[in-house]
């Protein structure tokens, strides 16, 4: 059923009050297929929505919103691995639990990151030294011009940094509706990260003991000690990339700053945008309802619920801050919509 003029501020964790001019709900790839004939017939953009964890809704959205409620999920023993293929609307974070439980290694770095399953590819979503890729099999879409299911490999998902074909050549063509994913039964542990390492050392606990259940609690601790939970404070997550600079621009910013956070990202390097965010002096600033989360610089956070573009005109003037106090540019991690 296609409803009009419909809030959106429960379907995005940033709580931004704006309305679609049509939503749907989509449970099945019948009525996936109906929505999108409905926006084709009106010419519509569609917004695809899974939890609305890494979306800005900088205002009212002019076409057709679908919440993407596709549900189904199966684990599949192959011997040297298992397969799962899970439907796009399941909730990535139960996803990851139900797999260490089950004993299987490989998502356990990605435990509670919001959202559901069919977002998951569009941004390779990462943590802890993990990506989605790591694990990703393939996946089915919906194409939104034909209605037409399309299969897509790993390698045809061009996963990159925070990044994939969905961001890139085939954005705003395709609705994810099914992804596969392969856990192989030969697990190591990936805990280079020094907020794991730290963790584990804290407790005396040895890197040889651990298991997936193991390193999802300590995901699961680190990240609730330091990161806001949506439902209390609104956020969109990272709100920024870490940007990759050259060696060269690198080199000059640890001359001037010894302390700077960075890691190499093989010629370039990858400066933490929370520290930068941070050192600039932004870290628990607020103003009328938004403001820069005070444990962790990167997030911005809505407590006041207010509008889209309050959070826009926050995020635009700390990425400028940083530009004149760095040289760097931020680009935001979230997808604004409408878009600019
Ligand atoms: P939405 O916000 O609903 O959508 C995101 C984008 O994907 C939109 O462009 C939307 O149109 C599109 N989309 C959604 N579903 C589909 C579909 N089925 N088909 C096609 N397009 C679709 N991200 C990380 O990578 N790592 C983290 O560690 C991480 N931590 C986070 C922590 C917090 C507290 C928060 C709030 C966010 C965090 N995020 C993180 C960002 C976010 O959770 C992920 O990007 C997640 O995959 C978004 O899922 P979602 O279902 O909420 O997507
Ligand atoms: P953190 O552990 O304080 O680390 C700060 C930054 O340094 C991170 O951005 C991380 O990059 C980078 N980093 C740390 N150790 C690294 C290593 N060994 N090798 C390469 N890079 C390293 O970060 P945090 O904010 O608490 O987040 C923890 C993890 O959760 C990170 O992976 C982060 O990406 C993820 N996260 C993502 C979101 C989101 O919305 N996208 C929100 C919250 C947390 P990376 O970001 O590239 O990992």
């Amino acid at each position: 059923m296609i409803r009009s003029d419909f809030d959106l501020q429960p379907f995005n964790t940033m709580t931004i009050a704006a309305r679609a001019k049509y939503f749907a709900e989509a449970t099945s790839l019948d009525d996936l297929r109906a929505a999108l004939d409905f926006a084709r017939e009106n010419q519509l953009p569609i917004l695809p929505l899974g939890g609305g964890s890494n979306i800005v809704l900088t205002g009212d959205f002019p076409g057709l919103a679908m919440h993407v409620g596709l549900k189904g999920l199966a684990f599949d023993d192959h011997g040297e691995y298992t397969q799962i293929t899970a439907a796009a609307g399941e909730n990535w974070h139960q996803l990851v639990m139900h797999s260490v439980a089950e004993g299987l290694g490989g998502l356990e770095n990605l435990a509670l990151i919001p959202g559901n399953i069919g977002a998951a590819p569009i941004q390779n979503i990462g943590a802890y030294g993990v990506e989605l890729k790591d694990s990703f099999h393939s996946l089915t879409a919906m194409e939104i011009a034909t209605g037409s299911l399309v299969e897509f490999s790993a390698e045809e998902c061009q996963f990159g940094y925070r990044d994939s074909l969905f961001k890139q050549d085939a954005r705003d063509r395709y609705v994810i509706c099914e992804v596969r994913l392969r856990l192989s039964h030969s697990w190591r542990p990936q805990v280079s990260y020094p907020a794991l390492q730290q963790y584990f050392s804290a407790k005396g606990v040895a890197i040889e003991s651990l298991n997936p259940v193991s390193i999802a609690e300590a995901v699961i601790a680190i990240r609730n000690s330091k990161l806001p939970n949506p439902v209390q404070i609104p956020n969109a997550g990272s709100f920024f990339k870490n940007p990759v600079v050259d060696a060269s621009q690198y080199a000059l910013l640890r001359q001037q700053y010894p302390e700077l956070v960075a890691y190499a990202a093989g010629d370039a390097w990858k400066l933490a945008a929370g520290w930068l965010i941070d050192r600039a002096g932004w870290r628990g600033f607020e103003r009328g309802g938004v403001g820069v989360h005070k444990q962790q610089a990167l997030v911005l956070v809505n407590p006041g619920h207010c509008c889209g573009s309050e959070v826009v005109k926050l995020a635009m003037e700390i990425a400028a801050d940083v530009k004149s106090k760095f040289g760097v540019d931020l680009e935001p991690e979230p997808r604004f919509y409408p878009g600019a």
